[in-house]
Order: structure tokens, then C-alpha cells, then sequence
């Protein structure tokens, strides 16, 4: 850790001043009420909602006419929606809704890609106060169908093309799924809507009903370890942290060009490719395109991005082609650079320098917090490979649990625990959707816990260990096991599946899987092939393992608990650890 150089700043050589320069000073005087004023608010004490505050309330003043979404397309085309006509847009999505008989709390699920109308759905729901759950367009049929069912899903706004492969088949095992809206133009398909028709049909006029900030406003869904995926709940007033992360953690300006890569199907493309923003009055740059290192630079240089927020794959894969590949791109615009997701190592920080003359700023957050937590900050010394300090109003802490099932907080600099934090910031979920069990277990007393294991140096500063669990990050993107697991069981011929993260130099980790086959059946390539495919189809590229290892037995505890734990250190070569519970013919 100590063996790279901390990056010292020189405020004097940024192109403008820091929105947060005095860290200690605003840490201490923070008060998330104060924060709030930051924004409207509903006029006549209507409350707070998200839509408002990202579209409407710049929809009819001086910023009506600026671009809020710069949405280029896989073909090439552009398209700009102003803020007069994204508020236009959304209100027609939300009178839509209301047409449909579709009530405040409901939820709208989008399963789309990087377009226009995934934007305008989102917050146009947002508007009719139903609840927003966006889903990952790479997913497989089968997670698509878990979370329609946990999230109660009413209506999905999708593609002809993904409701043929993915949705259509499940429509039976979906009573609640009422509407179906495809973005595209085309001939009716049956039980669908199309969305030209009733957003040309709907009013382009919609006032905001008043919205008590606690109303549910997103639903993000998670993995764990074991069991069904999580939904976890968020709030209106979850806007308070997106704003202020926005101004403090991206430094975020009214004039910035703001592109974040991550995919709405997953938090950070929500929060930070949505609504964090739109709230600042930025132009936000939507990209369809998947990664490609050239098209990126291109779109960096073109559209003058000045502040860029990414993830760890994407900037290894850059690495690999190195930094004189960016060199002939115009990068003037470009001022600040972050990145989050899964862990950054420090070269890759010190290769924002090397190729961009800028580091990247490394942030940590979760489904589950809403927003970012802890941060590199553009005035602050950037450690390589620590994740940073507390965004102001966070109180952070390693802890360590106690015989007693309480935890005391480790106040000695670079012990490993647990990352917890002081539970109460306005982006917190509020809930796992029908778990109470599972969520209630997430805290200890005044202390929310991140399930990362994680150290804190004498600076304050964060560093990463690894989770406290067996979740698998890969190329940004959680992963429960027991999701791939339940979906290899369906295979004829597999009687057990264990499946872990194998490390990987570029996606962080990979699924790799292990299964022990059922009587009759034995290990073969064609197998072997069989299996990977049957897992795509399922699960989606995103989610499928990578690779399969066939073993006669999967090691299980005496419960029969399987030990992933113990797959994996056998598949490392590193110590099997406490093998005391493990079923005895096994050992
Ligand atoms: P998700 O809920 O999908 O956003 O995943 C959250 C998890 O990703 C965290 O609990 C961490 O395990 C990991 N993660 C996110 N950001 C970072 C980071 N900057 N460094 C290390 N791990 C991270």
C-alpha cells in the first residue's frame, strides 16, 4: 500500500475551484436538513419527489431550452431532449401510466438498453409516483422473471426483441405483469401496448401529486448469498444524497458535460447515469454503445465530457492498449475523472495520469446505501488503492463484532473488519421487499453493515479488503451464487453446483462453477459446452459462469451447507482453513 506515492493536489492548476475544498470544515458543520435546502421541494409543501427536482424544476425556468440528455445511439444518430421537452416527455409517460389505471406505489420495471425512452420511462414513473425497478437488458429469462415476481412487477417497458426472447414464454407465471409497453413501432403483438401510441395519446401536462419524501420511489435489486435476490427499497428523499454526492463526490457544475457509463439496470447508472445529473442541471450523455476504447475516446474528445464517471474493467481494458492510444484525442474538456464499482487498483489510478494527466478518483457504495459513501475528492490528496474518506454526513467505521452480537469500533489504523456505517443519510434503503429478516440482520445497533471487509488508515482513508461474504464482483456487476447455482440444478444432469468468483486480470473476477453430476451421466467436453450454454440462456451472458470444472463430490458441511469457501481455496491452491465442519468423507 505504502509503495505508491499519494497524489498530492495543486488547486491552483484545476481549471475552476473544487465545489468542496475545506473537507474537515464541512464534515464537521454538515447537517442533512441544511443539505435538503439544496433542493425545491414540491411548490405549497407538496413534499419531495426525484422527478421533480431532476426535470421540472429546470423544465420552466433558464435552463428550459438546455440539453439534459445527449443520447447517442448504436447506429450513430444523436438525439437531444431538452429539459422543457424531457419534462413534456415524462408527463406524457406518467399520464400514460395513470390511462392505464396505474396506481401511486405500483411498480414499472424497464428492461432496456441505453435509449431515449428508458430515461423518459423512468421518470415519468417517477412523476406518477409508482416505483421505478430497472432491470439489466442482459439478463437471462430467468432472473427477469425472479424479479418481476419479488418486485410485484405491473407493468414493463421493453423492446419486440427482448419481450420475444425473454419475456413473452414467462408472461403465464406473471399474472400481475398487467401492460406490456414496446418502445418500438411496429404491428400490434398480442397483449402488448405500443409506446408511440399512448404517449402520443397522453397529455404532455402533469402536475407532480404531493409525495411524502419516505414514499418508495426505486427498486434496485441485489444479490446475497444465499436465497432469492434482494430488492431494496429507496425513497424520494433518497434525492438529497444524489444531489450532494453529485456536488461534492463528482463536483458536479451547472456547466459540466457529464458522462456516466454504467447501465441503469444497475444502481450507479441510475443514481449517477440519472438522476444525480439531471438534479445539477448538467447535460448528461447517454452512450448505447458497449465498451470500445476507441468509441470511448471519441465520444470523451466530440462531446467535450468534462466530468467522467466509470468502473475498474473498463479502465484495466484500457490499460491494455495503453496510453498512447489516447494521446490523439482532444481531452481539453475533460477535468475530473472517478471511477466505482469494484476494487481499483492503484496502477490503474496512476494510469488516469499517465494517459489522461489526471488520476482517477477512486468511490465505494452499494445497492443498498443509494449513493456514494466514500470518496476520492478532486480537492484531496488521492491515496492509489484506497477507495478515500467519507462523503461529509457519513460517519464511517471498521468494526468488529462482539461474543455478545454487539460491534465495537476499531479505532486502531489499518486493523481489517467490518465496513460499517451510521445508518440515518436520506439515500439508505429503507427495506428488502418482503424480508424484513434479512434486512433487520443488516444492522448492529446504530450501525448499518456493508458486508466488506475493509481497513482505515491514520489519514482516514478507506482501503478495500474484500467481502464478508461469497457474492461474486464481476466487470462491475454483483452476483449471487446461489442464483447461478439454482440455474445449473435445472440441467438434467447436474445433482449439485457450487459456484465461486475466480480472480480475473481484467473483469476483477469471474463465475467459475463446479458441479457434480448425477448418476449416468459423466464429465465430458460436449458436457461441459452443453452446461455453459443452458447457463446463457438462462441467466444471460452477464451472470453465466465462464467456466465449469466437473467434480465427483461438491465439499459440504454437516448441515449440507456446500463450501464455497473451500471450492475456492482449492481452486487457488491457498489454505483449506478450518476444515472441521466439513462432511467427513470429504476431508
Ligand atoms: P453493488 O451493490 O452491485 O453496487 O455492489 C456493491 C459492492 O461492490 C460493494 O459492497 C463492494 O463489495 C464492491 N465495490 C463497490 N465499489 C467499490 C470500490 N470502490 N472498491 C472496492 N469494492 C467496491
Amino acid at each position: 500500500m505504502d509503495a505508491y506515492k499519494v497524489i498530492e493536489k495543486d488547486l491552483a492548476h484545476l481549471p475552476r475551484r473544487p465545489n468542496l475544498v475545506d473537507y474537515a470544515a464541512l464534515s464537521r458543520d454538515f447537517d442533512w436538513s441544511r443539505a435538503r435546502a439544496l433542493l425545491d421541494g414540491l411548490p405549497q409543501g407538496g413534499g419531495l419527489n426525484i422527478a421533480h427536482e431532476a426535470v421540472d424544476r429546470h423544465a420552466y425556468g433558464r435552463r428550459a431550452d438546455k440539453v439534459a440528455l445527449r443520447c447517442i445511439a448504436k447506429s450513430g444518430g444523436r438525439r437531444d431532449i431538452r429539459y422543457h421537452e424531457l419534462a413534456e416527455e415524462t408527463s406524457r409517460f406518467a399520464n400514460a401510466l395513470a390511462r392505464l389505471g396505474v396506481a401511486a406505489g405500483e411498480s414499472v420495471f424497464l428492461l432496456l438498453g441505453r435509449v431515449p425512452e428508458l430515461y423518459i420511462a423512468a421518470l415519468g414513473a417517477l412523476k406518477a409516483k409508482c416505483v421505478v425497478a430497472p432491470l439489466f437488458s442482459a439478463f437471462g429469462p430467468e432472473p427477469i422473471e425472479t424479479r418481476l415476481a419479488i418486485g410485484s412487477g405491473r407493468v414493463l417497458v421493453t423492446t419486440e426483441a427482448l419481450y420475444r426472447r425473454k419475456v413473452e414464454a414467462l408472461r403465464g407465471r406473471l399474472p400481475g405483469l398487467a401492460h406490456v409497453i414496446l418502445i418500438d413501432e411496429g404491428p400490434p403483438l398480442p397483449a402488448t401496448l405500443r409506446w408511440q401510441e399512448l404517449m402520443s395519446a397522453a397529455s404532455p401536462l402533469f402536475a407532480i401529486p404531493p409525495t411524502d419524501p419516505e414514499e418508495r420511489a426505486l427498486l434496485h435489486f441485489t444479490s446475497g448469498t444465499t436465497g432469492r435476490p434482494k430488492g431494496a427499497i429507496h425513497v424520494h428523499e433518497a434525492v438529497v444524497t444524489h444531489h450532494v454526492t453529485g456536488l461534492y463526490a463528482l463536483d458536479l457544475n451547472e456547466d459540466d458535460v457529464f458522462w456516466c457509463t454504467a447501465d441503469p439496470g444497475w444502481v450507479t447508472g441510475t443514481s449517477y447515469g440519472i438522476i444525480a445529473p439531471l438534479t445539477h442541471g448538467v447535460t448528461n450523455l447517454v452512450v448505447e454503445a458497449e465498451f470500445d476504447a476507441e468509441t470511448w475516446y471519441g465520444v470523451l474528445a466530440a462531446e467535450r465530457v468534462s466530468v467522467w464517471y466509470t468502473a475498474p474493467t473498463a479502465i484495466r481494458m484500457m490499460m491494455k492498449l495503453g496510453a498512447a492510444a489516447v494521446r490523439g484525442y482532444d481531452l481539453g474538456a475533460l477535468r475530473f475523472m472517478a471511477s466505482v464499482g469494484e476494487p481499483l487498483n492503484p496502477e490503474a489510478v496512476l494510469w488516469g495520469l499517465e494517459a489522461f494527466g489526471r488520476p482517477f478518483h477512486d468511490n465505494w457504495w452499494q445497492t443498498e446505501t443509494g449513493g456514494i459513501m466514500i470518496a476520492n475528492f478532486l480537492a484531496l490528496p488521492v491515496k492509489p488503492g484506497a477507495m478515500g474518506l467519507p462523503l461529509p454526513g457519513i460517519e464511517a467505521a471498521i468494526v468488529e463484532r462482539q461474543a455478545d452480537g454487539s460491534v465495537a469500533v476499531v479505532e486502531a489504523a489499518m486493523v481489517q473488519g467490518d465496513l460499517a456505517l451510521k445508518a440515518g443519510w436520506p439515500s439508505m434503503m429503507r427495506g428488502y421487499l418482503n424480508e424484513e429478516e434479512r434486512y433487520r440482520k443488516c444492522f448492529v445497533g446504530p450501525w448499518y453493515l456493508t458486508g466488506d471487509l475493509a481497513k482505515r488508515d491514520a489519514d482516514g482513508y478507506f482501503w478495500f479488503v474484500g467481502r464478508a461474504d461469497d457474492v461474486i464482483k464481476s466487470s462491475g456487476h454483483l452476483i449471487g451464487p446461489y442464483e447461478v447455482e439454482s440455474a445449473l440444478m435445472e440441467h438434467r444432469a447436474v445433482a449439485e453446483a457450487g459456484v465461486i468468483g475466480k480472480p480475473d486480470p481484467i473483469a476483477g473476477e469471474i463465475v467459475k462453477a463446479f458441479v457434480a453430476l448425477k448418476p449416468g451421466f459423466s464429465a465430458s467436453e460436449e458436457l461441459r459446452r452443453e452446461l455453459l450454454g443452458h447457463a446463457r440462456k438462462r441467466l444471460g451472458a452477464a451472470v453465466a459462469p465462464k467456466e465449469i470444472g466437473f467434480l465427483a463430490n461438491l465439499p459440504k458441511t454437516r448441515s449440507g451447507k456446500i463450501m464455497r469457501r473451500l471450492l475456492k481455496a482449492r481452486e487457488l491452491g491457498l489454505p483449506q482453513g478450518d476444515l472441521s465442519n466439513l462432511e467427513s468423507d470429504e476431508r
